[in-house]
């Protein structure tokens, strides 16, 4: 036998918040209670069949089944250029401006590696994405926390960052539309990262994963519409909320080209690329109808009204969301973020996510995901009302 040692990056991970929650959560399954989860951000419809069709196809060409370009292919950075060009105006040179990741999170875990030295600093928000934090600590650099807060519409405040950690900082991860609050972002928003980012010279990480989620007519805006954007940063993107393709790995950077550049360079040595079969699917969503995207959305929509309007009555505080699929509601008075969840779990056999888990400012809050259907969305207020909420 031989001793394991462990890194110390690995022993330095954050402790795992949601371990107390999944001992619970078998404790209530064991029960035979039936559980109604709105804990993880994976949508529960199918993928679109036009999309499934053109895997099909794609999977039976013997030209697919060789290594592919760890860039992406050609056509498939074609299509996230033309389609960039269509939904936001935004002109984009497929060959040196977009990445073909194989979903946005390994993008978004691998970027800090090509720029992070040991001991440097990045920004990120508090509530926040964990893959920022993570990808930042694996690189041997320090995260810097700019908390979200309701009285800023759970915008990060960057005249609050103090100026030698501005001017040291290399990389700044923003996510809106935003996962856990469900905020979104103005163009003012935008233009203030940019001069930031201009000023202390910091390359700009907008994770896009949510601009398509959205109700009401509501379009989110890129930052990359921003005037000046392009040269200060990046953004990823993700088919995966868009077109309910989590499990097929797709997504993809675009932005200013060395940054493009110099992540590439750290793909072509740790992974070669998405299965091109992948990448013709992700072709035929991308440059097919978009009404598919609407269908999804119109459903959202309901459970939204559902719940939120539910929350509300029952004296909970909550914002109606305009977009992503997620509800972040304010714990009663007298619950902690852990509190609240065990609660609703213990009680209700409802699975959330506690706001802490996303980063200590996200105290006081849980999250709510509307990956249930309308009959089961009003089945959680039902149980909620019965536990005397
Ligand atoms: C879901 C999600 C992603 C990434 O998803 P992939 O499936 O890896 O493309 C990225 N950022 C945020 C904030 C997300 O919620």
């Amino acid at each position: 036998m031989i001793t394991i040692e462990k890194s110390e990056r690995l022993k330095n991970l954050p402790p795992y918040l949601f371990k107390e929650i999944d001992r619970q959560k078998e404790e209530v399954r064991k029960r035979g209670v039936d559980i109604i989860s709105l804990g993880v951000g994976d949508p529960d419809m199918p993928t679109p069949p036009h999309i499934i069709k053109a895997l099909q196809k794609a999977a039976t060409d013997p030209e697919n089944h060789k290594y592919p370009s760890y860039s992406g292919m050609d056509d498939f950075n074609r299509a996230v250029a033309r389609w960039y060009g269509k939904r936001f105006n935004v002109k984009l040179d497929p060959g040196s401006e977009v990445v073909t990741l194989i979903g946005s999170k390994e993008g978004i875990a691998h970027i800090p590696l090509a720029f992070i030295n040991p001991g440097d600093l990045a920004l990120m928000t508090s509530p926040g994405y964990p893959v920022y934090n993570t990808g930042v600590q694996f690189a041997g650099g320090v995260s810097y926390f700019m908390d979200l807060k309701k009285e800023n519409d759970f915008l990060p405040d960057l005249g609050a960052v103090p100026a030698d950690i501005a001017k040291k900082a290399k990389l700044m991860f923003i996510n809106y539309p935003n996962n856990p609050t469900a905020a979104v972002a103005t163009g003012e928003f935008f233009k203030e990262v940019v001069r930031f980012a201009e000023k202390n010279n910091i390359i700009v990480c907008h994770d896009a994963a949510y601009t398509e989620m959205a109700f009401d007519g509501y379009k989110p805006v890129s930052f990359l519409e921003t005037e000046g954007a392009g040269e200060v940063g990046i953004e990823f993107h993700s088919l995966s909320k868009t077109y309910n393709m989590t499990g097929w790995r797709l997504g993809f950077a675009v932005g200013r080209k060395e940054v493009i550049h110099s992540l590439g360079q750290i793909k072509s040595n740790i992974d070669s690329g998405a299965f091109q079969a992948v990448q013709v699917a992700g072709i035929a969503a991308l440059d097919g109808d978009q009404a598919c995207v609407d269908d999804i959305n119109r459903e959202y929509t309901g459970r939204r009204n559902i719940l939120v309007d539910g929350l509300i009555a029952l004296g909970l505080s909550v914002q109606k969301p305009r977009a992503t699929f997620y509800v972040w509601v304010e714990t009663p008075r007298g619950y902690t973020s852990a509190q609240f969840t065990s609660h609703l779990l213990s009680k209700a056999g409802i699975v959330v996510t506690p706001g802490n888990g996303f980063g200590a400012a996200g105290e006081g809050y849980i999250r709510m995901a509307l990956t249930v259907g309308q009959e089961r969305m009003k089945e959680v207020i039902e149980r909620m009302r019965a536990t005397g909420f």
